[in-house]
């Protein structure tokens, strides 16, 4: 959207109060996104400079039941695949007559260059889902898969590497099932090789999204051809109890599930494996959640995300038996992050004298207890997904956007520290 203002003649502006339109991009996925959302649209509207207008974008304008839920004053709404008729929009807020250059574009599938600022991008290959999780919102929002066609992504990626991205990180809903509604078969393992093939300079390539799925062992296999595509497995499993796994209408094989565990650590080096996890969905017994408990402690994970279960209108689950009080969830979720901390800690710590190349991405300070200051960069190694994972804290100033060789000389529960010369540990 920024870019298609930006060639259009619109210059961004640092703060609100500074811009003839302000934007909101907002999340629909849980009550608590909603809630943020429409307080990010509120505050805007009652700080309303003269004759400034505000639009609504995203997935919150895309749920019909709750557009009505978004405050009076918003000027304009855009739901989600609609991103693409921002310039339109905005225009037609300034009395401009609309422009058909992105007529026929449905919202994912036309590409074009971007501004990228980042060494890191983000490349949507599909959006929407066509399973139907009892808990979530997205297939009411986003609808069915649709999947952007193999050229299209190759040529975005192509772009951003042009422009210095070192790492492109490929999301979707659902990424394992790329391309089966465009005919591709195992579409996931194509693109892959697509890419390690077509656009060899591409130094860092990470897959975010995996369900678990036969097809997840063939995808493993292609990561391991490509030197580019880190080894990392980002597999949201959600629960790890049959019982609560069929409750949730998700994949309650777990003989699979391990396979895929130890298919990743078998065939990749190093493989750094990611979960994310739901506490308190309806019904889960203490039996039930021990288990979930065992399954972490057994399969030692490297990044585990919790969230407790959050009732969402329009969904299956909404309506269940047996809701698990709000502070069960919370403590259980706790108790997961307790025993996953020990975990991240001693595989930290056992990195500790490794040397691993670091991307890195800023600047920041750090303050010693004499309150002297001194610059450090902040990075990400391999083993780091942008937002979600830890970070590389290296002292002292490196480059920002390239890659650094670090040797680790601390870790702790989510971060390293190290140094960019090898050091004794
Ligand atoms: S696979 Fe993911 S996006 Fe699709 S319904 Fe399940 S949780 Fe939602």
């Amino acid at each position: 959207m920024a870019t298609l203002l930006q060639d259009r003649g619109y210059a961004e502006r640092e703060a609100p109060g500074d811009a003839d339109v302000v934007i909101v991009n907002t999340c629909g996925f849980l009550g608590a996104a909603r809630e943020e959302s429409i307080g990010a649209l509120q505050e805007l509207i009652d700080q309303r400079s003269p004759g400034q207008y505000i639009v609504a974008a995203g997935c919150l304008p895309a749920l019909r039941d709750y557009s009505l839920d978004l405050p009076a004053g918003v000027d304009k709404i855009l739901t989600t695949r609609e991103w693409f008729k921002i310039g339109d929009a905005v225009g037609s807020l300034f009395g401009e007559a609309p422009q058909p250059q992105l007529a026929g574009c449905d919202g994912l599938t036309t590409t074009f260059t971007h501004q990228h600022t980042g060494p890191s991008a983000y490349v949507k290959i599909a959006d929407g889902c066509d399973h139907a999780c009892a808990f979530c919102t997205i297939p009411t929002i986003k609808g069915k898969q649709t999947s952007k066609r193999p050229l299209h992504v190759l040529q975005e990626i192509v772009d951003l590497v042009a422009l210095g991205a070192k790492e492109v990180v490929l999301v979707s809903q659902d990424t394992i099932r790329y391309g089966s509604d465009i005919g591709m078969r195992n579409g996931i393992v194509d693109l892959i090789d697509m890419i390690g093939e077509q656009v060899p300079n591409l130094p860092w390539l990470r897959l975010l999204y995996i369900y678990p799925n036969p097809i997840v062992l063939k995808m493993i296999d292609a990561i391991a051809r490509h030197e580019m595509a880190v080894n990392y497995i980002d597999m949201p499993l959600q629960h790890a109890h049959p019982a609560v796994l069929k409750r949730m209408l998700r994949p309650a094989n777990l003989d699979l599930t391990r396979r895929i565990l130890d298919h990743a650590r078998s065939t990749l080096d190093d493989a750094v494996l990611r979960t994310t996890l739901i506490t308190g969905f309806p019904g889960e017994t203490d039996e039930e959640f021990e288990s979930l408990l065992d399954f972490i402690e057994e399969q030692e994970f490297d990044h585990v995300g919790v969230f407790t279960y959050s009732p969402e209108p329009g969904t299956v689950a909404f309506d269940m038996a047996d809701p698990v009080p709000i502070e069960i969830a919370e403590e259980r979720r706790d108790a997961i992050m307790e025993l996953q901390q020990s975990i991240s800690l001693a595989h930290n710590q056992a990195l500790e004298g490794m040397t691993l190349p670091v991307l890195v991405e800023s600047i920041g300070e750090i303050e010693d207890e004499a309150g002297t200051t001194a610059p450090v960069s902040v990075g990400r190694a391999y083993r780091h997904a942008p937002e979600v994972d830890g970070l590389v804290f290296i002292d002292g100033e490196q480059p920002v956007g390239e890659f650094v060789n670090a040797t680790v000389y601390a870790g702790t529960e989510y971060d390293l520290w190290a140094a960019a010369e090898p050091v004794s540990v």
